[in-house]
């Protein structure tokens, strides 16, 4: 009952509804059609689910906890529960993805893995994946991002990657998109592209939900086992919508548990100010698939700013354009200032120092809670904010003890 919605999802092309699907090269088409074959064969064979099993466990330390907010119930007055991904091995969700994509390579004969990261995370979850099963590694990344996360490009070394600086245009994440594909048309047969989120040509989407999938079923089990009962609301921030899908499919088949995803609002609903797609977005294709995308006239991207940079992307994950149609997830917004305040607050009264991104869902559960005290909602903490610290202190004020 639990595994319906996925057998469902995509359709063979890899459309969601009327959303995802494959606008390539037809050089690079077939390179995707051959990895959405293997991916088939490969990942439904024993030796592979055995394999992902134990690096889930032993590498990995999964499965993380599910945590029943005590002080931050009480203060709100509901019931706020957290999958703690900020547990999972390099402290957040997307090793989830990468350790998938790293043991999909190794199965396909490759030798090198290629992508492109904004901030450095995703950059060093796949770099992390390529030490791991001894693969090469190539993380092409914007020249302004390079000077603005330099531990995460030290991290990303000392795993023993490559970070090609990339120089044209805004020097930022677009442009490391369009370099790595450019390195990875290059030689499609030693190496493989690994994207950072539930975004993509097909099969990335499908692919990637695939590997988040093991925090819906964890979750879905633990708070069973906790409560006796499903969570009312299941919510996560959105930014390409890895950690959201990844979390709410466990739950989609559940018609009773309400999904909400949180975008960004930023610091206005100005053009450049936010990056809520799919609450402002309007169809059209980016990076190879259809989604939700804030464009303008000429269906060119426009800018978008988030205090998290996890969640600075102009489109969301298909399958969320999809739900988002369907009914079936709603989708709301929290601010850059109630992101920090959720930041703080989970820091100082729960002893967690929650990721900028995941802060964004911590807000809006504080904001269910207080309006809906006797229902139970489960927050996906995305990560840690470790990360964050530099930031905030060069530019907030701790509040006071
Ligand atoms: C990258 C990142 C996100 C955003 O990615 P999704 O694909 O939307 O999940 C969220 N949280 C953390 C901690 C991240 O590093």
């Amino acid at each position: 009952m639990a595994h319906q919605y996925l057998k469902t999802q995509p359709d063979v092309k890899g459309f969601f509804g009327e959303f995802g699907g494959s606008f390539i090269p037809p050089e690079l088409q077939k390179e995707m059609d051959a990895i959405t074959d293997a991916y088939f064969s490969i990942s439904k064979s024993h030796d592979f689910i055995t394999e992902l099993r134990a690096i889930r466990k032993h590498f990995q330390g999964r499965p993380t906890p599910t945590y029943f907010c005590r002080n931050l119930s009480n203060k709100t007055g509901g019931r706020i529960y957290l999958k703690r991904e900020d547990l999972n091995h390099t402290g957040a969700h997307k090793l989830n993805h990468c350790m998938g994509e790293g043991l999909l390579a190794k199965y396909l004969g490759k030798k090198r893995l290629i992508a492109e990261t904004g901030a450095g995370q995703h950059g060093v979850a796949l770099a992390t994946a390529a030490a791991y099963f001894g693969l090469e590694c190539e993380i092409h990344m914007g020249e302004v991002d390079i000077a603005k996360e330099h531990p995460n490009v030290v991290r990303m070394q000392l795993l023993g990657a490559k970070v090609v600086p990339v120089t044209h245009g805004l020097k930022t994440l677009k442009e490391a998109v369009d370099s790595a594909f450019q390195a990875y048309l290059i030689d499609p047969v030693t190496s493989i592209y690994c994207i950072g989120s539930v975004v993509g040509p097909h099969p990335f989407p499908m692919m990637v939900r695939d590997f988040q999938h093991v925090v819906g079923i964890e979750a879905r089990e633990q708070f069973l086992e906790m409560t006796g009962e499903l969570p009312d609301v299941v919510t996560a921030c959105v930014g390409g919508g890895s950690n959201a899908m990844g979390i709410f499919s466990g739950f989609l088949d559940d018609e009773d548990v309400r999904l909400v995803g949180v975008e960004p609002s930023g610091r206005s609903l100005k053009i450049g100010d936010h990056a809520a797609s799919l609450s402002y977005g309007k169809p059209g294709v980016l990076h190879g698939f259809r989604s939700y995308l804030l464009q303008n006239d000429k269906g060119e991207p426009e800018p978008v700013y988030s205090i998290a940079s996890g969640l600075d992307y102009p489109g969301s994950g298909p399958e969320h354009c999809m739900l988002k149609d369907k009914g079936r997830v709603e989708y709301v917004m929290a601010s850059d200032d109630e992101c920090l305040e959720a930041f703080f607050t989970l820091s100082r009264i729960e002893g967690i120092i929650p990721a900028l991104e995941s802060s964004h869902a911590v807000a809006y559960a504080q904001k269910f809670a207080r309006e809906n005290p006797r229902q139970s909602i489960l927050v996906n903490l995305s990560g840690r904010g470790d990360k964050d610290i530099d930031f905030i202190v060069e530019n907030y004020k701790i509040p006071e003890a």
